[in-house]
């Protein structure tokens, strides 16, 4: 768990924007005692459990309906205006803070439970319950929402801080008909690109195997749009183990960090196992021989990549 942290060393500096009076008369007038200018509910909403100061917003919103969010994101895009979403104000790292100004846009009064369906393990609810109010409220389905960052954050403040952990792992599979016949990853490089052009930043990649010259392409691109990137892992496409094997040895610049692979493992001998060609054991063995030669080919590829760093190293 967290712990919010304690002095700041470096604070900076604000430039707020004007907020114009027009404005904050359409929000009065709009939203009456859902709207407040006051301070004290102002500096409440100016800031988070982190460290960092800043001025407060020019006034909060408490939404109470989608109509609302709606009406408010309408007015405050008219006249320009930042508009940042509150949930439950325990974010630690300055995510509430009015850098350029504008109002808070408070989101617990939209803390209802939608639909629970049991079945499918889901639960949909508006985004300012927070994850205590949620498992009291299903405390008799049998279910409970696991994830706890230490604060009784709202599950849409948790979403947009990604709070539950969870990491975004992108696959870029091009079509087949779509590539050029002599592609060895060409299509894939320029769909990345493409992708950090319009601002994603995934942690993880997931591609399938390219030529050499292509990974290590890859590792400049990821070195330069996203260095926070955790790397990229190799998918199988249904092909044989003997070529993921060769796919391996190209890839070893160090942004390759594994596979992920499951068809090229399993398909096979449970087709085999499915007309009754194999039994149980056989199977098994199969499928276990198949992952054993990935994870061969994929180790002897890791000490060709130790050796290139070695030698790039010493020249
Ligand atoms: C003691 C303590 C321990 C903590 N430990 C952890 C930890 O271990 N792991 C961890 O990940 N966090 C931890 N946190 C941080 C905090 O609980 C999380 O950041 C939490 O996800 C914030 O949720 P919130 O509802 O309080 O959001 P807020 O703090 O209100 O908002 C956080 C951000 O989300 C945005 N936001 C809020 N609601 C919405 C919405 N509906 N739509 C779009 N954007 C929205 C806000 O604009 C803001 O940028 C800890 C906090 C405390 C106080």
């Amino acid at each position: 768990m967290n712990a919010p942290v304690a002095p700041v060393r470096l604070q900076p500096d604000f430039a707020q924007r004007p907020i114009p009076e027009a404005f904050l008369q359409a929000l009065a007038q709009r939203f009456g005692a859902q709207c407040s200018t006051a301070l004290a509910v102002r500096e409440q909403h100016g800031r988070d459990e982190g460290a960092i100061q800043a001025p407060p917003p020019a006034a909060v919103v408490f939404a109470e309906s989608t109509q609302d969010v709606q009406d408010a994101l309408k007015l405050a895009d008219q006249h320009a205006v930042p508009v940042i979403p509150y949930g439950a104000g325990s974010s630690l790292e300055g995510h509430l803070l009015a850098v350029e100004g504008g109002i808070s846009l408070d989101l617990s009064r939209m803390n209802r439970i939608l639909s629970v369906n049991a079945e499918d393990l889901t639960v949909t609810v508006q985004p300012g319950i927070t994850r205590k109010q949620l498992n009291d409220a299903i405390k008799d389905t049998g279910f409970f929402f696991p994830i706890d960052p230490g604060a009784d954050a709202s599950i849409g403040g948790m979403t947009a801080t990604r709070a539950s952990g969870h990491e975004l792992l992108l696959e870029v599979i091009p079509p087949k008909d779509t590539l050029a016949p002599d592609d060895r990853g060409e299509a894939v490089l320029r769909a990345i690109r493409h992708f950090y052009d319009l601002g994603l930043k995934p942690e993880w990649w997931k591609v399938g195997t390219m030529a050499r010259e292509n990974w290590e392409a890859l590792d400049a691109l990821v070195n330069e749009r996203d260095p926070w990137c955790r790397g990229a892992v190799i998918l199988g496409l249904s092909q044989p183990v003997e070529q993921l094997v060769q796919g391996f040895a190209q890839a070893r610049a160090p942004v390759v960090k594994g596979f992920m692979i499951g068809r090229s493992v399993w398909a096979g001998p449970a087709l085999q196992w499915l007309r009754n060609e194999l039994d149980d054991a056989a199977l098994r063995d199969a499928v276990a021989a198949n992952f054993r030669a990935l994870i061969a080919g994929w180790d002897a590829s890791r000490v060709d990549a130790r050796q290139d760093t070695t030698e790039g190293a010493a020249a």
